[in-house]
């Protein structure tokens, strides 16, 4: 990645959203395909993970970015979270 590239981080404990504004073109995809309604338009057209609590990891955002602009990244904690979960429920 060069110096010049303008990168959003939006993230709680689970969830870590970037956004390469240098990249996105304002298609307004990304936010139209999130089934949580997760993503908002800022002022220019571009997501802003505004309700990133109720991000499912869907990674449809991701996906279909044209421009590969957006990615999804489900933290380490959650993962650890879920695993612990599951060995309770085994
Ligand atoms: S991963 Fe799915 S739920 Fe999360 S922001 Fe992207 S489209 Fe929405
Ligand atoms: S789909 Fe990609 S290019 Fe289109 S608005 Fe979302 S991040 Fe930007």
């Amino acid at each position: 990645m060069s110096l010049n590239e303008n990168i959003r981080i939006y993230q709680n404990e689970e969830t870590e959203i970037i956004v390469n504004e240098d990249w996105c073109k304002s298609c307004g995809i990304c936010i139209s395909f999130c089934p949580k309604k997760v993503l908002v338009e800022d002022e220019k057209g571009r997501p802003v993970a505004k309700n990133i609590d109720a991000c499912i990891h869907c990674m449809l955002c991701e996906l279909r970015c044209p421009d590969f602009a957006i990615r999804v990244r489900k933290k380490k904690i959650a993962l650890a979270n879920n695993l612990e979960q599951k060995s309770l429920e085994d």
